[in-house]
């Protein structure tokens, strides 16, 4: 069978320990046999980072803007044990927040779902995306404690010197007190991506606040949502026969997500996304089926696994064993890559590529070959629990057979 072409690379980013190791396989087996992979490789495992003193990091996303796509292994965040066992410079910043900054980007994640692990929400059809902002709100803040008797402002100094002053509190005793901020250009930008992702995917919209509590602050959120979509979207959603998009208080959005069937993006302020990611990831089921995708305002997309780099199987590989990691997420950052690419480069059979991927990885589980902590989850009678490496190797039987 001839390789299928590619026009415009594929950014490239590759990570650290075992997700690196996966991040081969995944080339050498699953890839590089039907395509000629084209990619523009940033390598941002640990190493090299410190050698190039994390400028590698910001190349890869300067390299994003320009291709439109990437994708990317999991990467170590030193902190201070990693600083010793790598023997670093200092202690470099995430990854994943360097490369954020730069796109000005939102991150929607979304679980793989497959018969025989079934969500603890009996209602959940289908998968439901979360979207958080990731600028601002308790994440910058200032804080401080309050000693009794003391009296807490908020100060706005404005250019031409123009102050206004609000007490927040004044003390009777010992308390605490919390400064937070946010953008019109984040919230907007937070907006235009989740506008412009569920316009890709085809999935309604939903964004929830406290704005009936928050009447400045949340309220911009709301105003800002309204106001962009009604410019700029309503006709574009109306074209493709979407629903509108829809607000409700982030209590109401709460109890009508658990009662859904799923098949949507809800779209969170940065700690309510923060919670919310972490409770729909358990509710689906396991990590290690949960997708990530960086999309900015402009609509540059990059793709990865939402979990890290599972160190403890890196440390057992290294011994000789043969882990059980499961490697559907990162097959998954690569498939939503390649259909991306193949999009935008107008070339229908890279997407369909993707899609057989895809299938076969789903089938091979549906069918009962999975990795350890899968097969704990799955109902799936007769299950055949594999390493990682077999794992790959009997997805890629399934993928031939879907090709052939
Ligand atoms: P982790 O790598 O996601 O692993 C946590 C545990 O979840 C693993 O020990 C494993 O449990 C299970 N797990 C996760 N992915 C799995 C997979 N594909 N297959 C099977 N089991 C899987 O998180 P972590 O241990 O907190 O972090 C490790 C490193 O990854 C850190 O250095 C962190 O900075 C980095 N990290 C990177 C990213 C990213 O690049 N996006 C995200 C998160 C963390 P068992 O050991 O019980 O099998
Ligand atoms: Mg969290």
């Amino acid at each position: 069978m001839a390789k299928i072409q590619m026009k415009t690379p594929l950014v490239e980013m590759d990570g650290d320990e075992m997700t690196r190791i996966v991040w081969q396989w995944i080339k050498e087996e699953l890839l590089l046999p039907y395509i000629d992979l084209k990619t523009e490789y940033y390598d941002l495992g640990l190493k090299h980072r410190d050698e190039t003193n994390d400028q590698v990091t910001k190349d890869s996303a300067y390299a994003t803007k320009k291709y439109g796509v990437a994708v990317k292994c999991a990467t170590i965040t030193p902190n201070a044990q990693r600083v010793e066992e790598y023997n670093l410079k200092q202690m470099w910043k995430s990854p994943n927040g360097t490369i954020r900054a730069i796109l000005d980007g939102t991150v929607f994640r979304a679980p793989i779902t497959v018969k025989g692990i079934e969500p603890y929400v009996k209602t959940w059809k289908k998968p439901i995306t979360i979207a958080r902002h990731a600028y601002g709100d308790i994440y910058s803040a200032v804080e401080s404690r309050c000693p009794a008797e003391s009296k807490a402002e908020v100060v706005i100094t404005e250019k031409d010197g123009k102050e206004t002053r609000l007490t927040i509190k004044d003390f009777d005793g010992d308390g605490i007190v919390m400064g937070m901020h946010n953008t019109d250009a984040s919230i907007s930008s937070f907006a235009r991506c989740c506008f412009n992702y569920a316009l890709d995917t085809k999935q309604p919209i939903w964004f929830a606040a406290k704005d009936t509590i928050s009447k400045k602050y949340d309220h911009r959120f709301k105003d800002i949502f309204r106001e962009i979509y009604d410019a700029e979207y309503a006709d574009k959603f109306k074209a493709a026969g979407m629903e509108d998009y829809f607000y409700t208080l982030i209590d109401d959005a709460v109890a009508r997500v658990i009662r859904s069937e799923g098949g949507f993006i809800w779209a969170c302020k940065n700690y309510d996304g923060d919670v919310m990611s972490d409770m729909l990831a358990t509710a689906f089921g396991d990590l290690a089926m949960m997708t990530s995708v960086l999309v900015s305002p402009d609509g540059n997309y990059e793709y990865e696994a939402a979990h890290g780099t599972v160190t403890a199987h890196y440390y057992k590989y290294l011994k000789g064993e043969m882990p059980s990691t499961n490697s559907v997420a990162t097959i998954f950052a690569w498939t939503g890559a390649l259909r991306k690419r193949g999009e935008l480069d107008e070339i229908p059979e890279l997407c369909n590529f993707a899609n057989k991927l895809e299938q076969a990885c789903i089938e091979t589980i549906e069918s009962g070959v999975m990795t350890r902590s899968l097969s704990i989850l799955s109902s799936i009678e007769n299950k055949r629990i594999v390493d990682g490496k077999e794992l790959l190797l009997c997805i890629k039987e399934r993928l031939d057979a879907l090709l052939a």
